[in-house]
């Protein structure tokens, strides 16, 4: 499989550390707030390229962390912490908000059919372990105590911008942004490992440290938890790509100088979802989330499919008027398979043409967009209705979209009505034991039009549909 990597900014032939086994790290939600729709394309894009992982054989171990501490407001160590600031603006606490974006996050997940990672883990349970790490930068010389905090010497490694986008220039723009210049920082790139001197006295969790009480750096927290959980070779890390800088760079800067040696080799970036005003953010307030496509009509798979409509490298632009597309497109897609006879055989011969088909369309850089090009193909192949189901099945394992969900409903309908004529039944049962000859007789009549002919059975009452 050939992936984009941002490391070499080229695609290149995936090939992990040991054959067979994918060690995989995802940043997860900073929980102050609802995931909005941006965030969870990359989720999607996320899960398809796990989900596709497994598909083509390999084991695939994926480890998210939950950010519920550290993360301030501005990536230059300043500004208000966000999880804080949630707080606030919910009157609750720390733990209560994140608690319950936390759940939010999870529920808007599995609307979307996207699996739950193999290891979850929230920072404020890694304390101990960011301690260390911070421990061994300061014993190794790559870090410094500087006014009460502990910050990452930028100066001390060979290359620091490594995803080849960035520049000195770039980082001072950014710097002159923020409001205030922190003076403890020896070097403009440096950042905070370990904080103590808050900008902000209230923070409310913090912890015990050699360096004082205090709280960790965000950056810290991905490195730590991934290293934890997935020892010292990653091999795909992901997330949207606004983390490339300084997040990412700060995760690979900590971890190279930590381990002594490479630590991540492919860097898996999704592009924003944008909407008419630019970047979907959670800070701007009001944004699109699942529940409001929910309340608007729209089943939320409908928007998993808008997502795998383009390629997770290209920024897409939301609107309505394109997802009202998308839905049309998936009601016709999910009815036109319902229709699919099963009465043959699968023609497993047959069945790897199309599996290979869209092999190579997700082999190339996770191309989605062919990948549900391979879907209209297998409708319109020359097939019979069973292998063509089992292909879509297949392809399912990826895609995620209820391919055969048409027929699942089509059962619960069936299903609905049985009970609703079991409930008649049992209605005219109790009118004919009050003897209420009037509503039993009008129920006898409401059955006979549905053509269902009832019959008292030594195992009671059963009913059929009249020939
Ligand atoms: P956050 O909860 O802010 O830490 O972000 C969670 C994930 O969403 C990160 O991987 C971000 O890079 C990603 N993200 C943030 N905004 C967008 C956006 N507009 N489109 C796509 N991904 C985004
Ligand atoms: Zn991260």
């Amino acid at each position: 499989m050939e992936l984009y990597n941002t490391l070499g900014q080229k695609k290149q032939e995936f090939v992990p550390y040991e054959p067979g086994k994918v060690r995989m790290y995802t940043c997860g939600p900073t929980v102050y707030h609802y995931a909005h729709i941006g965030n969870l394309r990359t989720y999607i894009m996320e899960d398809v390229l796990e989900k596709y992982l497994r598909f083509s054989g390999y084991d695939v171990k994926r480890v998210m962390n939950i950010t519920d501490v550290g993360h301030l407001s501005s990536d230059a160590d300043t500004g208000e912490d966000k999880m804080l600031a949630g707080a606030k603006r919910e009157h609750k606490t720390v733990l209560e908000i994140a608690k319950f974006y936390t759940d939010a996050f999870f529920a808007d997940c599995a609307k979307l059919n996207i699996k739950t990672p193999d290891v979850v883990e929230p920072a404020t349970n890694c304390i101990d372990d960011f301690i260390n790490m911070v421990s061994v930068l300061l014993e190794k010389g790559y870090a410094y105590q500087a006014g009460g905090n502990v910050y990452f010497d930028t100066s001390k490694l060979d290359s620091y911008y490594v995803f080849g986008n960035q520049t000195e220039e770039d980082l001072a723009i950014g710097v002159r942004d923020s409001v205030e210049e922190d003076e403890n920082k020896r070097n403009k790139a440096d950042f905070v490992l370990w904080f103590t001197k808050s900008k902000f006295e209230d923070q409310e969790l913090k912890w015990h440290s050699p360096w004082g009480y205090g709280y960790p750096g965000w950056h810290i927290e991905c490195s730590a938890i991934s290293i934890k959980h997935l020892g010292e070779h990653l091999d795909i890390h992901c997330g949207g790509i606004d983390n490339a800088f300084p997040h990412h760079t700060n995760e690979i800067a900590q971890s190279e100088a930590f381990l002594g040696h490479k630590w991540c080799n492919y860097w898996f970036h999704v592009l924003h979802l944008n909407d008419a005003r630019g970047k979907m953010s959670k800070s701007k307030g009001d944004f699109l989330t699942v529940s409001l496509l929910e309340q608007k009509g729209y089943n939320p798979l409908v928007y998993r499919m808008f997502c795998l409509q383009s390629h997770y490298r290209k920024p897409l632009t939301f609107s309505y008027d394109s997802l009202d597309n998308t839905a049309k497109a998936y009601d016709k897609l999910i009815k036109k398979i319902a229709t699919l006879d099963n009465d043959a055989e699968v023609d497993k011969e047959q069945a790897q043409l199309y599996i290979d088909k869209f092999k190579e369309a997700m082999d190339n850089d996770l191309n989605t967009s062919l990948g549900l090009t391979a879907v209209y193909d297998v409708l319109k192949a020359n097939i019979n209705g069973a292998t063509k189901r089992y292909v879509l099945s297949e392809y399912d394992k990826v895609l995620s979209l209820d391919l055969l969900s048409g027929e699942k409903q089509q059962n619960t309908e069936s299903s609905t009505a049985d009970a609703e004529i079991d409930a008649l039944i049992e209605k005219r049962t109790q009118a004919r034991k009050n003897k209420d000859w009037a509503t039993a007789d009008a129920i006898r009549d409401q059955l006979k039009a549905l053509h269902i002919v009832v019959e008292d059975t030594p195992n009671g009452i059963k009913w059929r549909y009249e020939n």
